[in-house]
């Protein structure tokens, strides 16, 4: 079946291979000579110094297919159909050659003559000031006005990070069907629910944003344009979600078989699986980029993630340790288009379980705490831990407040969410506070975990930089 997502990821670097484009592999999640970024958010970002005209490309047409992790995404990831932390985006890039027009062209042959979309369920969006793009799509490819939607700076403006290239964008959408819908009269392209979905994203990159938050045009006019393969499947595979398509559902699967549930059951444990199948997949490809779970920067990203998908494992009942398991699926999946995996199986097991372990001591500690909090609170007659007991149980002990409201809901109990929230802003002022007092000390500082010295010399991909905590 041609649509899987590593057929359509060959398809389509053949498409632009075809139209003249450079075809480069992905390049690494951790940014290379940029620190405006923590990690790789799309395509264009490893070759913002073409862009700029800094350095000469190797060719003034690239195609790619770029690994990505966007925590901004983090809260919609397991509620949306559409967002993963993780996904790869593909793009075509033209550096001062070819613009709006092939752009727009191009993109839409490949749309309607390769993918064979049909026709009457695409939808265009451009830039609210952007009339010629609305004239190349009506006039020239033959979009209806009613399939072309003007959209303001927040969704047709694209810029990443505090400074590089950017510009007016038009992007296409694929109409799933009302069943998809949410159903009010406003819902329509640019709707946050998942019937209209965008899946591509023309950029024009005709400005420079600098880190004062000015613009100025850039010297040559450029192209990047980005696609969510994930997204490009599921629309392909008529399926639901990104966690439907072929090699990500595999990575489900394996979890619902682990964890002894059936997928589509039960709404909760739904999102749990997909947080799962996301975040696995997004550190197993940190741990091959070289990067290290810690308290700063993007090991924090990935601390973070990694706990996140412990602790929604804890939530469907998994005991002891998975994430290596998982792993295999997601080596397996994804080894065609990055064989570094399969190489680095055994490295990537075991920086993630090393982390995994001690985040079960961690719920270990919190859980006899937890447990003494309740006895007293059951002696007590109350049904209501204090907010600063849930608070104490996450900011010293590391055991997240969900967890605790998790556990607390299992007894007939609740948490006082509220009182957390007011110990959590007291602790962020106090921390502001001491931050402007002693001037800022965040990205430059890291601080190695016992895990990074356990495991730091078995790679040796990277330098050492100061500032990552990558090794
Ligand atoms: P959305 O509005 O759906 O959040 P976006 O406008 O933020 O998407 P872009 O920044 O335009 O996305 O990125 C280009 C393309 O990358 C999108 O059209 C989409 O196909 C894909 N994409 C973006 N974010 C995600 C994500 N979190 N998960 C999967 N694919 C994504
Ligand atoms: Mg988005
Ligand atoms: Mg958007
Ligand atoms: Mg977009």
């Amino acid at each position: 079946e041609w649509t899987s997502l590593n057929d359509l990821r060959e398809s389509y670097l053949k498409f632009f291979e075809s139209k003249g484009c450079l075809r480069h592999k992905s390049y690494p999640l951790v940014p290379q000579n940029d620190k405006s970024l923590l990690l790789i958010v799309a395509g264009m970002a490893p070759l913002k110094p073409y862009f700029t005209g800094q350095e000469v490309p190797p060719r003034v047409r690239m195609t790619t297919c770029q690994k990505c992790i966007r925590t901004g995404d983090i809260e919609n990831v397991g509620k949306t159909a559409r967002h993963g932390t993780y996904f790869e985006m593909l793009g075509n890039f033209s550096f001062g050659d070819y613009f709006k027009k092939e752009a727009i062209a191009w993109a839409w042959e490949y749309v309607t003559e390769v993918l064979k979309l049909p026709l009457d369920r695409l939808h265009v969006s451009v830039y609210e000031d952007d009339d010629e793009a609305e004239k190349i799509w009506h006039e020239e490819i033959g979009v209806p006005m009613d399939h072309i939607v003007r959209m303001g700076k927040e969704d047709n403006f694209w810029e990443a990070g505090t400074d590089g290239p950017c510009g007016p964008c038009s992007e296409i959408y694929f109409d799933r069907g009302e069943k998809y819908g949410c159903g009010k009269p406003t819902c329509g392209v640019g709707c946050d629910c998942d019937r209209y979905m965008e899946f591509w994203n023309l950029v024009f990159t005709q400005f420079e944003r600098h880190e004062d938050g000015t613009y100025t045009p850039l010297a040559q006019k450029n192209i990047d344009t980005g696609m969510g393969l994930e997204r490009l499947a599921a629309l392909m595979q008529g399926v639901d979600s990104i966690f439907d398509v072929d090699t990500v559902k595999a990575i489900r699967d394996h979890i619902c078989k682990i964890a002894g549930c059936e997928y589509g059951a039960e709404y909760k444990k739904d999102v749990s699986i997909r947080v799962i199948t996301d975040h696995i997949r997004a550190v197993t490809f940190l741990a091959s980029d070289g990067v290290l779970p810690s308290n700063e920067g993007r090991g924090y990203v990935m601390r973070r993630l990694l706990r996140r998908a412990v602790r929604h494992g804890k939530l469907l009942g998994i005991n002891g340790l998975f994430l290596k398991d998982l792993v295999k699926t997601v080596v397996d999946c994804n080894k065609c288009e990055y064989n570094e995996l399969e190489e680095k199986f055994d490295y990537i097991v075991k920086v993630l379980t090393t982390e995994e372990q001690n985040f079960n001591s961690t719920i270990d500690r919190g859980m006899k705490i937890l447990d003494e909090y309740i006895e007293k609170l059951q002696a007590e007659g109350k049904t209501m831990l204090d907010g600063e007991s849930c608070f104490k149980l996450s900011d010293t002990y590391g055991f997240p407040l969900d967890l605790t409201r998790e556990i607390l809901e299992e007894k007939g109990l609740s948490a006082d969410e509220e009182g957390y929230a007011v110990c959590m802003e007291k602790q962020r002022e106090t921390a502001r506070g001491a931050r402007e007092s002693q001037g800022y000390m965040g990205a430059e500082e890291t601080v190695f975990h016992k895990i990074d010295k356990n495991v730091s010399t078995k790679f040796t991909g990277y330098d050492k930089t100061e500032d990552t905590g990558v090794i």
